[in-house]
């Protein structure tokens, strides 16, 4: 199944993998976290380096997302920009939130794809 037909199959709402994850239901290796979020390895990766940020607060989508929610928010693209360092991104890389359906999200707890490690193209797909 691709992630597109996965974002079309998913529903949202409800527990998520994400979720599991971060009660310690699934095992995952996080290359770090903190108290508001983690982040870890893609178990589907579309670059050399691709990693996930997520927050420990279950968000579902954007959409989801409350004012209150904006430092969190920012905090996350901070640890983006870090752990991207720690990776040996130097060069550069792709942040990606895919938002809902259309958006090709297929796991409704919100995370901030990174990818890097080769040249990325755009427009994406
Ligand atoms: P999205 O399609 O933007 O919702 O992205 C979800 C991402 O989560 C996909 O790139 C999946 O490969 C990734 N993913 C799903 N389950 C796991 C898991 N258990 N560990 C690591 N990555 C996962």
């Amino acid at each position: 199944m691709s992630e597109v037909e996965k974002a079309q199959a998913a529903s949202p709402g409800g527990d998520t993998v994400f979720g599991k994850i971060l009660r310690g239901e699934i095992p995952c290796k996080f290359i770090y976290e903190d108290d508001k979020c983690v982040a870890f390895n893609d178990m589907s990766p579309q670059a050399p380096v691709h990693f996930l940020v997520i927050p420990r607060k279950a968000i579902a989508t954007i959409q989801d997302a409350e004012e209150a929610d904006e430092q969190l928010l920012g905090h996350m693209m901070i640890v983006a920009k870090k752990v991207a360092a720690d990776q040996g991104l130097e060069n550069g890389y792709r942040l990606v939130l895919n938002n809902g359906k259309d958006g090709a999200q297929s796991v409704f707890h919100i995370h901030i794809h990174v990818m890097g490690g080769r040249q990325m193209g755009w427009p994406p797909g």
